[in-house]
């Protein structure tokens, strides 16, 4: 190097030229690392490839999550940067990130369950989640039993000796039940039975891990990303041996998240705290507003006194109750769907977490398969809106509401 340059001035980590062509040294630019200053932030990694200088250190980087990259499949440092501000978030031993949530539960299930294993599960889970379960029963034979998700006396009736997992979800959609997380995973734990937990509505509000659950699992779509333009997911773990069991089968599955929405991630993690108490101020704001409003017939928001669980959610969430709540329209299928159709803050979209406030009618969209039993059956009115709160200005979104409740009466 030339002395021109300072000392601290990193050195190309590849030797000088040598006098060999431009299609090798194209291929071989000098690459250089850090000396002397650091990355504030978590660079975009986007090589895949890691070379080695020695057969044993490159055999050793084979072996489990932590180990030194060596293939983007098995691990990169911007994904394992996302994996690590997880876990540490949910209070983990380590994380395994996922292309998509239902990447990161496909894992988990798939990883932890063989033919002729029992799963408990919370009725009215995520659907992609129940079509998974669905599948393992009809292609494996894993047998699963419903229960309410408030009551550790179903949990402990439900149990067999096959019984491998206890499924919940924090905050379920669009009902928004609030899971006794901790007396249903002290009832699993005592049989041995792993608790896994959807934490999806409830991020930095409820650490499953902390009231005993063994694995969280996230859609990083939803508050993660936080803006609409990444699909991810992760699985976060209490105990190392269960991360690297979930980790061998990921690596075979292959649904492992990309650095550039890994990247992305660790972006929206960044303001995520920001957004989800702003989001769960609204909620309860608009929900209580709603609540007075005389076309809606019902609010449901874990905030509200009148809530089912409300006691349960001030004991197990804090710093809100979440971003999600829902109505019932006084004048039923008809009203709901003019109300969607109506907002104009607003839009009438899936899913949640986003800088967007979304609303969906389920009786005329996701749930448009089931008639009026089965909606009821199901806990859903046909008047029901489920909203889920983003970063607009209160006023701004109960003025839409407004509008669109006169609108939905008319
Ligand atoms: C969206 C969602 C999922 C699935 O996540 P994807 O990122 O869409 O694969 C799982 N669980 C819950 C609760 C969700 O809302």
């Amino acid at each position: 190097m030339s002395d021109a340059y300072p000392t601290n001035t990193p050195s190309p980590d590849v030797q000088p030229s040598n006098g060999q062509h431009p299609q090798t040294r194209t291929v071989h630019p000098p690459i250089e690392t850090p000396v002397g200053s650091r990355p504030l932030n978590v660079p975009l990694y986007q090589g895949h490839l890691f070379a080695f200088d020695d057969a044993d250190a490159m055999a050793a980087a084979f072996d489990g999550p932590r180990a030194a990259y060596l293939y983007g499949r098995m691990g990169n440092p911007t994904v394992r940067a996302f994996e690590n501000a997880v876990a540490e978030l949910e209070g983990g031993a380590g994380a395994y990130a996922a292309a998509s949530g239902m990447g990161a539960i496909s894992a988990v299930l798939m990883a932890l369950l063989r033919t002729g294993d029992h799963v408990i599960a919370q009725s009215g889970l995520y659907g992609g989640t129940w079509a998974l379960l669905r599948d393992l029963r009809e292609r494996w034979g894993v047998e699963v039993t419903e229960v309410s998700g408030q009551d550790a006396g179903e949990v402990r009736a439900a149990l067999r000796p096959a019984t491998r997992l206890l499924y919940l979800e924090t905050i379920a959609n669009p009902m928004t039940q609030v899971a006794d997380i901790p007396a249903l995973a002290a009832a699993a734990r005592e049989a041995g039975v792993t608790t896994v937990v959807d934490n999806t509505f409830a991020p930095l509000l409820c650490r499953p891990l902390d009231h005993g659950a063994d694995i969280v699992v996230h859609s990083a779509t939803k508050y993660m990303g936080g803006h609409g333009d990444i699909v991810g997911g992760v699985a976060v773990f209490a105990d190392p041996a269960v991360h690297r069991r979930v980790w061998d089968h990921a690596v075979e599955l292959g649904a492992t998240a990309d650095p550039f929405a890994a990247w992305l991630l660790l972006r929206g993690l960044v303001t995520m705290p920001m957004r989800v108490e702003r989001q769960c101020a609204t909620a309860l704001e608009l929900a209580r507003r709603l609540a007075a409003h005389p076309s809606v017939a019902g609010v449901r928001h874990p905030g509200l006194p009148g809530h089912p669980q409300h006691e349960l959610a001030g004991r197990l969430l804090s710093g809100g109750y979440g971003g999600v709540l829902s109505f019932d329209l006084a004048g039923g299928r008809a009203a709901g769907r003019a109300f969607i159709e109506s907002v104009r803050v607003a839009s009438l979209a899936v899913s949640l977490g986003d800088a967007a406030t979304l609303v969906m009618h389920p009786a005329s969209t996701s749930h448009r398969q089931l008639d009026a039993a089965a909606l009821a059956a199901a806990g859903i009115g046909e008047g029901t809106v489920r909203v889920a709160v983003g970063l607009e200005d209160p006023d701004d979104l109960w003025a839409d509401f407004e509008q669109a409740l006169a609108k939905a009466a008319a």
